[in-house]
């Protein structure tokens, strides 16, 4: 948004951050992300409520806190979605945000490799890297396993058909990691009319009447306004910008109550419909060598160090996520429903709290995921006081729909099968967890709500629609009710895509550039 609004050279545009600045050598080498996950200087490292259906677990949820935001921190796989999950979105009231619709902003976006096409762009800021040359030999008795399955490769699962296994496409630039930031911010860093303050944590949006005017932050424990003269827009995020909305007084009139903040509009789904994917891993002993080896022993690690040095490849420059797709999950589904993944490493051992991937098992191990697609389950985000240094509660409410439990059992008979397909069976020792004693649907499902844990999707707390009482802003990102507020980011996705939540993002963010500069008359 900074870079597309500045570029015109008409409106002043300023960015605030609440953390702090990217240049970080774990923030450029891809595989850094490992560091970076429990960082608290670039992570804001949220701790969700006891879910009532996973055991009354308490999940980590990392977000980034630095410019770029979560694309800073993120594994990096480049999923757009599938093209039913926009037309979705459009048929229900969206208007202009069906495939078609919002296909020239994807393509807008980037730079890949399969482009320029019908499908795919070549142009665009963000660089997306087709890494399927580099990825680990393991990798292919995974696309072999598939295909044994009857899913077929799809050498480009951003194209025209979102099925099938395929390597992971990722955000990465000549062996380092894209961001927003790097891609967006970068290049319009010169720009004497684009400002940006880092460690600015914005406490509110600060509103006469009902029009959005400024907005309140915080640097170095000192409370600081600006003023806005045309619009105010969020994007601080699924689980921020429901809480900077209820800090501002909009939101549902009981919370806001509880904690004393003044209303100002009655807006009852901020901080509701709360959707994000649950995936479960299976990890196996492999008879033959893993990433593990490479990674976890000294040689190996000077080994990749040098090869990324010299050549910016090797495990270095790659997501652990290397393989991936989607399938149906039965012969009924009409459109693929499930998502998975395939890394050629495991890390058993690693401690909350610590996760090198440089310190991966001892033994050689990797791991297969599923993740069900298009949950139906629907949590929430509130304020839990006035504070706005203090994290809101965030209650997830994972597998709280009947039809949500079997997609997720379903998701782990998969794994099993794609485990017993010649070419994974052939090099699989035994299975470590869940374990051969886990066999019964009970047994599976108890393994489920013990070990299912969330990949950082958290969408629509914010979301898209027709009317107040459902949603929070109009098709053109507005908020409902008030003027010169916009919300642009993850938490207006009026459902949850498909897939991973980045590229759609960032799609979301063109289109929405183009209709503020619209709004304006530019
Ligand atoms: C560990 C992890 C792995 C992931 N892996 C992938 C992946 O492989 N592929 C993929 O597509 N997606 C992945 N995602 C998800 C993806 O990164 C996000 O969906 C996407 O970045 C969301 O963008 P956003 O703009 O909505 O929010 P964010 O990227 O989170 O940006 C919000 C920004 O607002 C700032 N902010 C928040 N509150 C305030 C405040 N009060 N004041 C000032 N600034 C504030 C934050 O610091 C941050 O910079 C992953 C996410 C995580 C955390």
């Amino acid at each position: 948004m900074a870079n597309r609004l500045s570029a015109c050279g008409r409106f002043n545009v300023l960015l605030l951050e609440a953390g702090g600045s990217d240049q970080r050598l774990w923030l450029k080498v891809p595989l850094g992300y490992g560091m970076s996950f429990y960082n608290p200087s670039v992570n804001w490292m949220y701790q969700t409520e006891p879910d009532p259906q996973l055991n009354h677990r308490s999940a980590y949820w990392p977000r980034g806190k630095v410019l770029g935001g979560s694309s800073a921190i993120n594994a990096m796989v480049f999923i757009r979605g599938q093209a039913r999950d926009f037309d979705d979105w459009a048929r229900l009231g969206n208007s202009g945000w069906s495939y078609q619709d919002v296909l020239p902003y994807f393509k807008k976006l980037e730079d890949s490799p399969h482009g320029p096409s019908r499908s795919r762009g070549a142009d665009g800021p963000l660089h997306v890297s087709d890494v399927s040359k580099q990825v680990h030999p393991l990798c292919e008795h995974f696309l072999k396993a598939g295909e044994e399955l009857g899913i077929q490769r799809n050498a480009d699962i951003n194209g025209d058909s979102q099925e099938g296994v395929c390597i992971n496409q990722i955000t990465t630039r000549n062996g380092f990691r894209e961001s927003a930031s790097t891609a967006y911010l970068k290049p319009a860093l010169s720009r004497s009319n684009l400002k940006i303050i880092t460690h600015a944590h914005v406490s509110r949006v600060l509103f006469e009447n009902r029009k959005a005017v400024g907005i309140e932050y915080l640097q170095d424990g000192i409370k600081l306004s600006v003023r806005a003269s045309r619009e105010v827009i969020l994007s601080a995020g699924s689980i921020n910008t429901p809480q900077i909305l209820q800090l501002s007084g909009v939101g549902p009139g009981q919370v806001l109550q509880k904690f004393n903040i003044p209303l100002v509009l009655e807006s009852p789904a901020v901080g509701q419909n709360l959707q994000d994917h649950l995936c479960i891993d299976y990890i196996y002993r492999a008879k033959v060598p893993t990433l593990n080896k490479q990674l976890g022993s000294v040689w190996g690690q000077v080994w990749s160090g040098l090869q990324y040095i010299t050549k910016r490849q090797g495990p270095l420059s790659l997501s652990i996520n290397q393989g991936g797709g989607f399938c149906k999950s039965t012969e009924q589904s009409e459109h693929p429903d499930l998502q998975l993944y395939f890394s050629p490493l495991s890390y058993l051992k690693a401690t909350p709290g610590i996760r090198k991937l440089t310190a991966p098992d001892a033994f050689p191990g990797f791991l297969l995921s599923a993740q069900p697609c298009r949950p139906e389950s629907r949590g929430s985000i509130t304020v839990q006081s006035s504070d706005p240094q203090e994290a809101p509660k965030i209650w997830p409410n994972s597998l709280s729909t009947p039809a949500d439990k079997a997609a997720m059992l379903l998701a782990a008979q998969w794994l099993r099968k794609l485990a017993a397909t010649p070419s994974l069976g052939s090099i699989i020792d035994h299975e470590i967890l869940p374990g051969p004693q886990v066999q019964s649907i009970d047994q599976m499902m108890a393994d489920i709500y013990e070990r299912a844990s969330t990949v950082y999707h958290p969408v629509s707390t914010c979301r898209m629609g027709t009317h107040i009482e459902h949603a929070v802003v109009d098709s053109r990102l507005r908020a409902h009710g008030l003027l010169s507020l916009r919300i642009v980011d993850a938490s207006v996705f009026p459902t949850l895509t498909s897939g991973n939540t980045n590229a759609p993002t960032l799609m979301l963010a063109e289109k929405a550039a183009d209709m503020v500069l619209a709004d304006h008359q530019y």
